[in-house]
């Protein structure tokens, strides 16, 4: 391991020209505490969306490569202005574009992966004291066109980096403190969270998605890369997320809730083998992810088969259904919309029976119905009706005390 860091500053923290001053300083001071820091920015507050607009008024269907070539300049404009203001601060900085880096991807313009990093102009830097700055989000592909790697990519640019580099950590720095034991909007005792794993993380990815690319996360988990989610405005401690799991591990360290789920109930369908198969396979085939599934025991030789999927996806999933029923007497479909998946995380439930007790019988009190359940060893989803949720997540985090 390096005594490198990077540090990564999303658009609100490079709002205007006074954010880029303060982001300028906490570079310094950590530059002063004998760290070497390589900063990756994202475009200013705003600015990759005022661009997409502008593509959308030009041509419906913006070309991919022309749209990439567009939307990835934000980004350019950050690198040399944060490099500037480290100049004003008597720091040496040098900015970078992905093409000066030959930071490469696949071609998949809008949600591209990374594939290579050469790193050898940045350890030069490094080793002259001189502070890179990278525009995070854009890459270039084997033609040498920019790439893009999807909203909120400069958070994957950064740890990305941050391997590479094989630096101690990867600080992305944000408009808030942390990562939240529930959504502060949804509940006010929401506390933030010391310390999470990055299956903990990805796992409670509805709380951190408005903090983090989840892909970052993903990526991060590979290759064993801490990540700290911290304030650009306090300069607080953060969030901690990496790979270690220990004693003082939090029993559940946060309550998740979703409202993209939809759940589709097939009636009647004959209690025999393969069945499953039969209505899973083409939902699958057609691409779309099922999630938690039922199938309940039978009484008269048919029984209900339920599951959810994306909610984007319900109709679809429907249509499906609705010709197989046909096709093996099977009964009419049912498509319920209004729920919502509340989530009960931590790596603390490995090794403590009666998390899901106390779940359910939180829940009865609360004179909440549960309509579905699924577990997996750091995990305890229910799927509540949606008018249910904020009441769900509010009596959760009672119960297992995450005010505290
Ligand atoms: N500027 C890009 C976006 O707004 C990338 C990022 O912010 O991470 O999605
Ligand atoms: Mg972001």
């Amino acid at each position: 391991m390096s005594n490198i860091v990077i540090q990564k500053f999303g658009g609100t923290s490079l709002a205007d020209t006074k954010r880029f001053k303060a982001v300028a300083k906490i570079i310094k001071e950590t530059s002063e505490t004998g760290k070497k820091v390589v900063a990756v920015v994202s475009a200013m507050a705003g600015e990759t969306q005022r661009l997409i607009d502008l593509a959308k008024g030009v041509q419906e269907i913006p070309d991919p490569r022309e749209y990439d070539a567009l939307i990835s300049s934000g980004e350019q404009v950050s690198v040399a202005l944060l490099a500037m203001s480290l100049r004003s601060e008597n720091l040496k900085s040098k900015s970078y574009t992905a093409f000066q880096l030959d930071l490469r991807t696949d071609d998949y313009h809008g949600k591209a992966r990374i594939s290579s990093i050469d790193t050898k102009n940045l350890l030069m830097d490094i080793s002259s004291n001189i502070t890179p700055v990278i525009t995070g989000f854009q890459g270039i592909n084997e033609e040498g066109d920019v790439t893009t790697l999807g909203r909120g990519g400069s958070d994957t640019s950064a740890v990305a980096l941050a391997v590479a580099l094989n630096a101690e950590e990867c600080q992305i720095y944000t408009d808030v403190n942390g990562v939240y034991t529930t959504d502060p909007n949804v509940y006010e005792n929401a506390k933030k969270i010391d310390k999470l794993t990055f299956e903990e993380m990805l796992e409670l990815s509805s709380l951190g998605a408005k903090v983090l690319q989840i892909r970052s996360v993903e990526f991060a988990s590979k290759y064993n890369m801490p990540i700290r989610v911290k304030s650009s405005f306090t300069n607080e401690e953060g969030t901690l997320i990496n790979g270690d799991e220990n004693m003082e591990d939090a029993l559940i360290s946060g309550v998740a809730h979703t409202n993209d789920e939809a759940k589709l109930t097939i009636r009647k369908v004959p209690d025999i083998p393969g069945i499953a198969a039969k209505i899973i396979e083409p939902i699958s085939a057609q691409g779309i992810e099922v999630d938690i599934i039922i199938q309940n025991v039978s009484e008269d030789k048919t029984t209900d088969f339920t599951f959810t999927v994306k909610r984007e996806k319900a109709f679809e999933a429907k249509k499906i259904l609705t010709d197989l029923s046909e096709e093996f007497g099977g009964g009419e479909i049912e498509l319920n919309e209004d729920i919502s998946k509340v989530s009960l995380v931590g790596v603390g439930m490995k090794s403590h029976a009666g998390v899901a007790a106390t779940m359910f019988k939180t829940l009865a009190e609360n004179k909440i119905n549960i309509e579905m359940i699924s577990t997996s060893e750091i995990k305890i989803s229910v799927i509540v009706k949606e008018d249910s949720a904020h009441k769900a997540v509010k009596s959760l985090h009672d119960a297992f005390n995450l005010e505290k």
